[in-house]
C-alpha cells in the first residue's frame, strides 16, 4: 500500500503573524515559513504505519510557491520516499487544493491519505473532508489514534466531551489531531538523503484544476487587544457580578 501525505507550507507557529498595514492579509514577507503542524504529524504517521509493515511507500505532496519544495524535502528528510510538487504563486483555496488532491489521487491510487486537521494559517479545517466527498471514500477525521487492520482502519476521535472509534474500509482518507504522536526530527544524514530522493514538479493545469478564488477577502485586522479585569472583594460579590454578566 502506498500513503499519500499532503503537507503545507505555513508561517512557523512560533512567529506573531502581523497584519499589512492595508488589512488586505498578513505580511510574510522575511518571516520563517514551516510545514504546517498538524501535516508534521500525519507524516510522522504515514511512517509509523510504513515502518509496522503497513505500507511499502509514502509520498508527500504540497500545493504552492518554489519554496514548498523546502517543505517537501523536510517531509523526506523525515523519511518519506518521494515528492510531488504542484507549484502555483497564487493563493489556493482549500476546494481546489481538494480538487488537485483528488486528481493526484487518482493518479497515485494511495490506499491512504493523511492530511493535517487544519492549516494554522488559514484555519479552515476543510480540505481532508472536501477530498473524502470528492472522491466518495470513508473519512476518519480528527484522529488521535489509527489502528490499521488489514484492509480496513480503526480511527479514533477526539469529539466533544470524549473519544469515538469509528472502522473505516480502505481506500480511506484520515485528519490528524494533536494527540496522535510525536513527529520525528530530521537527522543531518537524512537531510542530506532527502536532497537526492525524487521530487515531481506538476501544475494544476497538469490535473485541469481551475484555481480561480470563490472567496473575497474583505478584510483582515489584529485580534483586540483584551481589556484589563477586575477585582472583586470576596466570593458573594463575585457571584453578584457573574449574575450581573449572566453567567451564574
Ligand atoms: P485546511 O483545510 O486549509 O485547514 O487544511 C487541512 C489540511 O489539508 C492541511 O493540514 C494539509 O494536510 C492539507 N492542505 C491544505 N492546503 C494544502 C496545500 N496547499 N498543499 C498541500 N496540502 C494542503
Amino acid at each position: 500500500m502506498k500513503i499519500l501525505v499532503p503537507v503545507k507550507r505555513v508561517i512557523d507557529y512560533n512567529v506573531k503573524p502581523r497584519v499589512k498595514a492595508d488589512g488586505s492579509g498578513v505580511d510574510l514577507a522575511n518571516v520563517k515559513m514551516s510545514m504546517n503542524p498538524f501535516d508534521e504529524i500525519a507524516v510522522e504517521e504515514a511512517l509509523k504505519i510504513k515502518e509496522a509493515g503497513g505500507a511499502e511507500e509514502v509520498v508527500v505532496v504540497s500545493i504552492g510557491p518554489a519554496k514548498a519544495a523546502e517543505t517537501l524535502r523536510t517531509g523526506m528528510a523525515m523519511g518519506a520516499d518521494r515528492a510531488i510538487h504542484v507549484t502555483t504563486d497564487n493563493e489556493v483555496e482549500p476546494l481546489a487544493v481538494a480538487k488537485i488532491l483528488k486528481a493526484v489521487v487518482e493518479a497515485e491510487t494511495p490506499g491512504l491519505v493523511i492530511l493535517g486537521k487544519q492549516a494554522i494559517d488559514d484555519d479552515s479545517n476543510q480540505t481532508g473532508q472536501m477530498l473524502a466527498a470528492l472522491l466518495g471514500r470513508p473519512q476518519g477525521t480528527f484522529a488521535s489514534k489509527v489502528v490499521v487492520e488489514g484492509d480496513s482502519l480503526a480511527v479514533t476521535r477526539e469529539v466533544d466531551g470524549g473519544l469515538e472509534t469509528v472502522k473505516l474500509a480502505m481506500p480511506a482518507i484520515i485528519t490528524t489531531d494533536l494527540r496522535l504522536n510525536e513527529p520525528r526530527y530530521a537527522s543531518l544524514p537524512n537531510i542530506m538523503k532527502a536532497k537526492k530522493k525524487p521530487l515531481d514538479a506538476k501544475t494544476p493545469a497538469d490535473y485541469g484544476v481551475d484555481i480561480a478564488p470563490r472567496l473575497k477577502t474583505l478584510k483582515v485586522a489584529e485580534p483586540p487587544v483584551r481589556s484589563a479585569g477586575i477585582k472583586v472583594e470576596d466570593v458573594d460579590a463575585l457571584v453578584a457580578k457573574l449574575k450581573e454578566m449572566g453567567v451564574a
